[in-house]
């Protein structure tokens, strides 16, 4: 079995910092393994938003009061932990935005059109989020641009075999995800931005699944873009963040046009501010973007390394325990592997487990988890998929067994 990591960290004690792991759900106590989809908050990510709406709030940039002092005061502040956070040389790199998906939005919307011309190629995975799929298809079809796709292997990997025969001089941008957010496989992100900067290409990196989970640092990286969403690390819902190169961003023009982004307007012509705020139209997400810098100083208080081992302890014994379970079979067995496992059983609809499990207060997800060609490329419609995180223990690992088992037995 499984031997269990030690950790400086008291990992049953912290789960006093998530208020909502107190909640019972159908009169069981909750097991919430959907983190992958949304995870929890801390109470002092929650403090820190109700103290802003309390005590600062106000627009940010605009007022010349105490309060819009306050305000932007720690809204910027927040840019610049979350520039700290992932490496970045530079708050001005850092561009606040909904989430993962409006920020790969935002290159496909502003740097595509400019950079990529008809016959460029954009090479993906056939592991992306939806999020990072659709936008590089909505822009091919608008520029005549083509998609590339890097296989998977029947273990969950990137067939890297066959990386350097689709890495030719026509691909200008290599978008990938640092980790499956379904199977979980983690890829070699410095190293493939590494490649595909030898030919010129630029690299996007789609760290929704990993931000939170593990040390994530730009530099070391070596990419061009990096996209997160606020919520899958901690932090409120509508906050995440797009980090550029300088001169990358620099040479993008607005993604979209309105307040706060201009430098001047006349009523035929407008001028733009430099990055980030040319990005940034609008009023913002202001008690999402100081959420966000709490949830970084929350994480930073554990250290993502320390959550990364507790991940993959959960994870490697999750794995094990679960070949208990008769009929359930694991998609994806990729060695470097973070922490959530796509499963499916052969008598139940992932939708039906998935349900089931609920009935017990075990929250998973159930369906194509916005994979839907990876789905295809394993041959299922959907599976059901358990995803760890900071709150997670042993013992509701070993629930979540007894679970699956029941259901084994019902839907046999
Ligand atoms: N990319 C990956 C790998 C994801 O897991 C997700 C969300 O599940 C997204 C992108 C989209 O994130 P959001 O919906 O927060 O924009």
């Amino acid at each position: 079995m499984h031997k269990a990591v030690k950790s400086q960290v008291d990992w049953t004690a912290l789960r006093e910092d998530f208020p909502i792991l107190r909640e019972r759900v159908n009169g069981h106590p909750l097991i919430y393994f959907d983190s992958a989809a949304s995870s929890q908050k801390p109470a002092s990510v929650l403090d820190v938003v109700r103290n802003y709406y309390e005590h600062e709030n106000a627009n940010v940039h605009r007022g010349l009061h105490a309060l819009s002092a306050r305000a932007t005061e720690h809204y910027e502040k927040s840019r610049q932990r979350v520039a700290d956070f992932i490496g970045a040389k530079s708050a001005d790199e850092i561009i606040f935005t909904r989430g993962t998906t409006e920020s790969i939005n935002l290159v496909a919307q502003t740097w595509g059109p400019k950079f990529l011309r008809a016959g460029d190629v954009i090479l993906l995975t056939e592991m992306e989020h939806h999020s990072n799929l659709v936008p590089w298809q909505l822009l091919s079809e608008r520029i005549g641009a083509q998609l590339r796709f890097v296989p998977v292997r029947d273990d969950g990997t990137l067939a890297l075999e066959k990386f350097s025969s689709l890495l030719t001089p026509e691909v200008k941008l290599f978008a990938f995800t640092h980790v499956s957010n379904s199977l979980g496989t983690i890829n070699p992100v410095a190293e493939l931005c590494a490649k595909a900067k030898n030919i010129g290409a630029a690299t996007l990196v789609d760290a929704a699944q990993s931000i939170g989970h593990m040390p994530v640092n730009v530099q070391e990286i070596g990419c061009d873009f990096l996209a997160f969403s606020g919520h899958k690390m901690c932090a409120p819902t509508g906050i995440g963040a797009l980090y550029g190169r300088f001169d990358v961003l620099d040479a993008m023009p607005p993604y979209q046009g309105g307040g706060e982004m201009i430098v001047s307007v006349t009523l035929e012509k407008s001028t733009f501010k430099k990055p980030p705020q040319r990005f940034e139209a609008g009023t913002p997400s202001i008690a999402g973007a100081i959420g966000l810098g709490a949830a970084v100083d929350y994480l930073e208080g554990i250290g993502r390394g320390e959550i990364f081992k507790h991940d993959v302890d959960l994870t490697q014994y999750a794995l094990e325990r679960m070949k208990e379970v008769p009929g359930l079979r694991v998609l994806g067995t990729a060695k470097e592997h973070a922490g959530a496992i796509s499963f499916v059983m052969d008598a139940a609809h992932p939708h039906d487990l998935t349900t089931f499990a609920d009935r017990y207060g075990l929250a998973m997800r159930g369906g194509h988890h916005c994979n839907q060609p990876l789905m295809r490329r394993f041959g299922v419609t959907g599976s059901t998929r358990a995803s760890f995180y900071l709150y997670n223990t042993r013992e509701e690992i070993d629930r979540m067994v007894e679970i699956l088992q029941k259901a084994a037995n019902f839907f046999k």
